[in-house]
């Protein structure tokens, strides 16, 4: 909980800091917060990630900072480990050596670490980010500001999402008042885009199809798409969303090839309809209405029981794998 994590950071002085792999707004943001937070305490601290930091999020200050690594190399006082629903999560083995501090926000975490610090009322990590800023006594920097202003619109969908609180919103406020340009970080996410996602999505887009009752969709992205559009892998993320802002569509696949039969499938979902148990099913995880899994094996066969899972996940038909 919060006051152990207070009493470490008080106590103690090199700490790395992690997160899941291909990284994203939560997990940058509220690591590279974090950073910022013990690097005003005088003390010392490393991001180690297991991939690169996306394009878009060069906009973070920090990210150039940021370690990218196979592995953990040396032995920290502790490791704090963002956004992560398990241990396997960060994509780092010897992670398991460290003093793990597990800290996030999603409702399917486990236990993992030596001190969880567990909310799954926060919209994002960035949440509780700040919360322990206030805690430790650090004043806000711009650059603190910028990096919990990131994790909560991105983790938000830009404040549409349902995890949107007044608490969100207060947050928000508070950091434009420290100096974020909202305008700025919204253009370097949103409208920065490389020509090319672009083009994967037209692609992505055009193999939508929905079940018989309408209320469910899906779209498949191939290598070859990756190929043709001159893409990569970071190209594909948000583009699930758009499968769901049909009216009456409740829950979306995404199906995304990463070599022949195998897939990464994004799961989302409106209102009440919750992903996560189906992405659970499949050995995922994720949130109420964001989640997701891997799957391998014939796509049609993959595609039939996931589809059934997420008719079961609205109401249609019992949920099973
Ligand atoms: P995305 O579809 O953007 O890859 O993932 C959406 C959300 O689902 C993530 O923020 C994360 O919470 C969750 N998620 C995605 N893939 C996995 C997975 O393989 N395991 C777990 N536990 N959660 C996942
Ligand atoms: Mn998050």
């Amino acid at each position: 909980m919060l006051s152990q994590v207070v009493e470490l950071v008080d106590k103690k002085h090199r700490f790395m800091i992690t997160s899941h792999v291909r990284p994203d707004g939560d997990g940058l943001g509220s690591g590279l917060a974090l950073y910022w937070m013990i690097r005003s305490l005088g003390k010392d601290a490393t991001v180690i990630l297991r991939d690169r930091v996306p394009p878009a999020y060069s906009v973070l200050p920090g990210s150039d900072q940021v370690v990218v690594s196979a592995d953990v190399e040396e032995r920290y006082d502790a490791a704090f480990v963002m956004e992560c629903s398990d241990m396997d999560r960060p994509g780092l083995p010897n992670l398991k050596d460290q003093f793990v501090v597990n800290i996030d926000h999603h409702a399917t975490t486990r236990p993992f670490g030596h001190i969880n610090w567990i909310d799954s009322t926060a919209a994002a990590v960035g949440e509780m980010i700040y919360n322990l800023c206030k805690a430790l006594g650090v004043e806000v920097t711009k650059e603190i500001a910028e990096c919990i202003y990131t994790a909560l619109l991105t983790d938000t969908g830009s404040f549409h999402f349902s995890n949107t609180t007044e608490r969100t919103l207060k947050i928000a406020s508070e950091l434009v008042r420290r100096g974020v340009e909202p305008a700025r970080i919204s253009q370097a996410l949103f409208y920065s885009y490389p020509f090319s996602k672009i083009r994967l999505l037209g692609m992505a887009l055009s193999t939508i199809e929905r079940d018989e009752t309408g209320r469910i969709a899906w779209m498949v992205m191939t290598r070859e798409m990756i190929y043709d559009a001159d893409a990569t892998d970071e190209d594909a993320e948000g583009i699930v969303n758009y499968a769901l802002s049909v009216g009456e569509v409740e829950a979306v696949a995404f199906f995304k090839e990463l070599s022949p039969g195998v897939y990464r499938v994004s799961l989302r979902s409106k209102g009440k309809s919750n992903v996560a148990k189906v992405a659970e099913l499949f050995g995922g995880g994720g949130h109420r209405n964001a989640a997701g899994c891997r799957a391998e094996g014939d796509f049609e066969e993959i595609k039939s029981k996931m589809i059934l899972a997420l008719q079961g996940a609205i109401g249609l038909a019992p949920v099973t794998a």
